[in-house]
This record gives structure tokens, sequence and C-alpha cells, in this order.
């Protein structure tokens, strides 16, 4: 894949935020976008990236209508040693494949997915905060921009990556959170989109977290679609709970998003000699485990706070909380090595973490 580079004028550049203080998530777009255009018959094509900016779709682009998107999250940061890393980046570009064919779009190389990333990289590279915990936040998408009306997968789409600052998610220590278990709405059913990374579950979850928000709680815990009886994913992350000293998680039985933080999580629990269990768990359960103490964590897991502790749920109006609402010994120790592994400051055994040259 051969990528052409126009850069942003010297006068045109954005201006860069002064510290990583402040940052938040979301809120600061580097110079730079890639971008590569997809046509059947021509496949992809016209690699490039070029100043940010508007991209051009007609009104009538499929995406705009039928939601046909999709998206993924990861971040690049300076290590210890003074090299720009990503964590674990081919499981993201695995997954977009994977979520593109749940959704009928086209397949894109792994290669040429990371070669995107390191490339737009290398031209913002001055972008790449520099401070303990801050990153470049990355995000791919690829949306259908066929103008037509039919319903039917689109023969056109486009495949950009824009990325931007992001600051450390605990600048203040462990937050502990406060979670509504939901019970009216629904995230994703099996055999619905929530395997997918897919903007349009998170166009079905906003409801239910805006009701949650008023309520003053800071996330939900979804529950399964069919009977609001077992645990699925807490907000945007996957859930985990350590229950009579076992780490316990819903198995990836197709309304849960495979997460990669979820699946480190696993496989140092594993190395650690922590007894696993990925088994369906019944929201009651846990209610009833964490009212006697037999609940010693839960915590959330994903790419943006790595690992989430949650120190209370609220069921059909009563609260229970997790451990006193204090932070958990595994999920302390989980953050510190995962976190440690990125920067380079634990070793790294599973060869996780992956240098941008
Ligand atoms: C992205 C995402 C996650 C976390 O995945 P990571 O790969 O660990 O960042 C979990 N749940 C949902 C719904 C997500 O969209």
């Amino acid at each position: 894949m051969e990528i052409v580079v126009t850069e942003a004028a010297a006068d045109r550049r954005r201006k860069k935020p002064e510290s990583a203080e402040g940052l938040g998530f979301g809120n600061h777009f580097s110079d730079h976008m890639f971008l590569m255009e997809y046509a059947g018959g021509k496949g992809w094509h016209d690699p490039r990236i070029v100043p940010y900016g508007p991209i051009p779709i007609l009104p009538a682009a499929m995406v705009l209508h039928y939601a046909q998107e999709i998206f993924e999250g990861l971040k690049a940061y300076y290590a210890q040693d003074g090299n720009v890393c990503l964590f674990r980046p081919d499981r993201n570009a695995e997954r977009f494949n994977r979520s593109a064919a749940r959704m009928c779009m086209p397949q894109i190389p792994v290669a040429d997915q990371l070669a995107a990333f390191r490339e737009l990289l290398r031209v913002d590279r001055e972008w790449i905060p520099r401070a303990r915990g801050a990153s470049l936040y990355i995000r791919p998408a690829m949306i259908a921009t066929e103008p037509t009306l039919g319903v039917r997968p689109a023969s056109e789409y486009l495949f950009f990556v824009i990325t931007g600052p992001v600051g450390a998610y605990y600048a203040r220590g462990f937050e502990p959170v406060r979670i509504l278990v939901e019970e009216k709405y629904v995230r994703a059913a099996k055999g619905g989109l929530g395997e997918a990374k897919a903007g349009a579950n998170y166009a079905a979850s906003l409801l239910a977290a805006k009701t949650a928000k008023a309520a003053g709680f800071d996330q939900v815990l979804w529950l399964d679609a069919e009977r609001r009886q077992f645990v699925e994913e807490v907000g945007t992350m996957n859930i985990l709970f350590v229950l009579r000293g076992e780490l316990v998680t819903p198995p990836l039985s197709g309304s849960i998003l495979p997460g990669v933080t979820r699946d480190s999580v696993l496989v140092l629990a594993r190395e650690w000699g922590i007894p696993v269990a990925e088994r369906p768990v019944p929201i009651e359960e846990i209610v009833a485990a964490a009212a006697d103490g037999t609940l010693s964590e839960a915590f959330g897991a994903g790419t943006a706070a790595v690992i989430s502790p949650v120190g209370a749920f609220s069921y059909r109006g009563r609260e229970v909380r997790v451990n006193g609402g204090r932070v958990g010994e595994l999920s302390r120790k989980l953050h510190r090595e995962i976190t440690g592994i990125q920067y380079g400051e634990i070793e790294d055994r599973h060869r996780w973490v992956c240098r941008v040259e």
C-alpha cells in the first residue's frame, strides 16, 4: 500500500493543547487524517494522508440512513524508553475486519490498517502527549458512502483514521463508579450487532445512559435482552467480578464485544494462578454476593480506563456496595500490570507492545 502524504501548510496547523491537564477524551484532533475509498470492482484505492477536515459525502450516503458504520479505538503513547508504542494493535485490526464481516462491509488487510496508523503517527508525532498516562487516541472508522436509498449492503465505502490527544484517565487516582442495573433498555440481543464495534450499538445505548446519569449514576450495567437476568457489559466496557477468589466474566456468546483489555486481563489472571470462569453471570447472584461480602471486586475493562472499579450497584431500587466501596486488590494489580507492560516498566512476556518505528 502506497500512502500519499499531503501535509497541512504551516499556517493551517491546528493549535496543540498546552498541557496534558484537562485534555479529557475526544475533544482535540491532530493535524492530519488517513483516508481510503472502496468501490465494488475497484477494491480499496487512493490511500492518503491529508489535513484534518470535513469529508464530502452526499446526503443519500447509505450510512446516514441505515447506519452501516463500524469503528475501533486504540492509543499511541510514549513508553519509558522514549519509543512510541501501541498495545496489541493487531487485535483491533482483526476485530475491525470481524465487525466489517457482520456489517457486510469489505475487509482491510491487517497490515494495511497498521501501516495507516504508523504513517499517521509519523506525520503527527508532535501530537503524541509525553505526560505519563496521556496518549494519542486513534479512531479508525468505516462508513457506507454509496448514495442510494435501497436497503442492501453498499458498494462504496470510506475508511478513515483520525487521532487526537487524550488525558490520563486517572489523573486523581482510581475513582470507583456507581452503576445502575438496567432492566428496561438493552444494548444488544443475541443475533444482533453486540459482537461488532458498530456505532449503532452506541445509538441504542444513549437513552439508558442519559437516564442513569440524570438519576446520579455513572454508567449502566447491561443485562441480556431475552430475560434481563444475566450480566452482559458495563457502559462501554466488559465487566469482570471476583467471587470467592474466582475471576468471573460473561462468555463471548454473541451479544458482547470481545474486548482486547478483557482478553489481556484473563491471560494475566490465568498466568497468576487465579481461577477464571467465563460463564453466564446472573444479576441476582452478584447482588446477593455483594450484600453478603463474597463479591470482593467488580470492575470494567476497556482501552480508555484499562480497569474501572465498580463501587456500588443499584438494582430494583436497592443499592449494594462492593467491598465497602473500596477498590479491590486484583483491580489495582491488573491496572498496575497492564499499564506497566504498556509503558515498558514490566517485562512484555506476551509481546503485546508494538513499537512504532
Ligand atoms: C470497545 C468496547 C469494549 C472494550 O474493548 P477494548 O478492546 O478492551 O477497548 C467493550 N465493550 C464495548 C461495547 C466496546 O465498544
